[in-house]
């Protein structure tokens, strides 16, 4: 299996001198089995180039078929969706997965990405598109297959909540826990916080048992998994002042990775404001941490076109 990262951005896109070596597009992972099995995580703007790319093979004929898994419908986790070049061909066809909710269908909050007044193109919406689309709403521990590739789900601890993905396939596995805070100070339902509430203080021991549980399930998403990707956005300061907006440090990456026995680390979701130069001090300081604690851990930070073989076993 190999994987390939189109965007690694959180929040907005940031194009410009001062992130273009790890690049400014938002979330977009894809991953390839051997078999050709084509599975894209999340529809940030980086679904952009990827859509071009795939309009070189058998999508510009319209024989092509694609399966998304989106971690939850935060703007930048779907933002590139409607500039998707495979969904404007007849013929080719689209699966879109993600998790299921009360309130309203998946397909409804797809379909208001370009309703007007949102949307120039009026009036093409998702049920407008050339392309076949049809959605799969998930549980948070679904299970299942998608070809020869293996998917399992576990809920994150995020406003609204997210779903993490672990796909396996070819012997090899790889895991996106994006976006997530950590499981310890302030549990994320379907609401907004928006005051920080003093941390570690007064936290109902049924919020503390519940966040035990994810925790536990994200330990078990991530169990030897050749390649975690991880929402690290933020710094330890960062946190510090905004825990109520849902992301982990580096270190709470290193955790997980720890407990899991995972062998590689991507750092990802990278902050919008964060310089190359910036990410380039993260990366070593998290190397640095990883090498405190006696952690054997492959640490990467996640920059838009890198590959990641996961057939072969030994170093990038
Ligand atoms: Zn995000
Ligand atoms: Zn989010």
């Amino acid at each position: 299996m190999r994987v390939r990262f189109w965007g690694v951005r959180g929040s907005l896109p940031v194009p410009g001198p001062n992130t273009e070596r790890y690049g400014g597009n938002t979330s977009c992972v894809e991953a390839r089995s051997a078999a050709g099995t084509r599975i894209i995580i999340d529809a940030g703007t980086g679904v952009r180039r990827l859509g071009r790319e795939m309009m070189r093979e058998e999508f510009e004929s319209g024989r092509g078929t694609a399966h998304l898994l989106i971690s939850h419908t935060h703007w930048d986790h779907i933002q590139g969706l409607p500039f998707f070049a495979p969904l404007h061909r007849s013929g080719n066809k689209l699966c879109v997965y993600a998790r299921r909710r009360d309130d309203v269908h998946l397909r409804a909050v797809f379909e208001s990405q370009t309703d007007q007044p949102y949307f120039p193109i009026s009036p093409i919406s998702l049920e407008q598109v050339k392309a076949g689309i049809s959605f799969r709403e998930l549980d948070d521990s679904a299970a299942f297959q998608i070809a020869d590739v293996r998917v399992s789900c576990a809920r994150l601890n995020h406003p609204y909540v997210a779903t993490a993905y672990r796909l396996s396939a070819d012997g090899a596995s790889v895991t996106y826990v994006s976006d997530t805070a950590p499981f310890s100070d302030i549990l994320f339902e379907n609401q907004y916080i928006a005051q920080p509430p003093p941390l570690r203080v007064g936290l109902p021991e049924a919020d503390r048992a519940q966040l035990r549980v994810m925790r536990d399930g994200v330990v078990r998403l991530c169990e030897g998994s050749d390649l975690v990707i991880y929402d690290t956005m933020f710094t330890r300061d960062d946190y510090i002042r905004m825990p109520h907006y849902g992301h982990s440090r580096p270190s709470d990456a290193l955790e997980i990775c720890r407990e899991a026995g995972a062998r590689r680390l991507a750092l990802f979701h990278h902050a919008p404001e964060r310089s190359d130069a910036e990410v380039d001090t993260i990366l070593d300081e998290t190397r640095a941490q990883a090498a405190e604690i006696g952690l054997d851990l492959d640490i990467m930070a996640a920059c838009e076109g890198l590959d990641v073989d996961l057939d072969h076993r030994g170093k990038l």
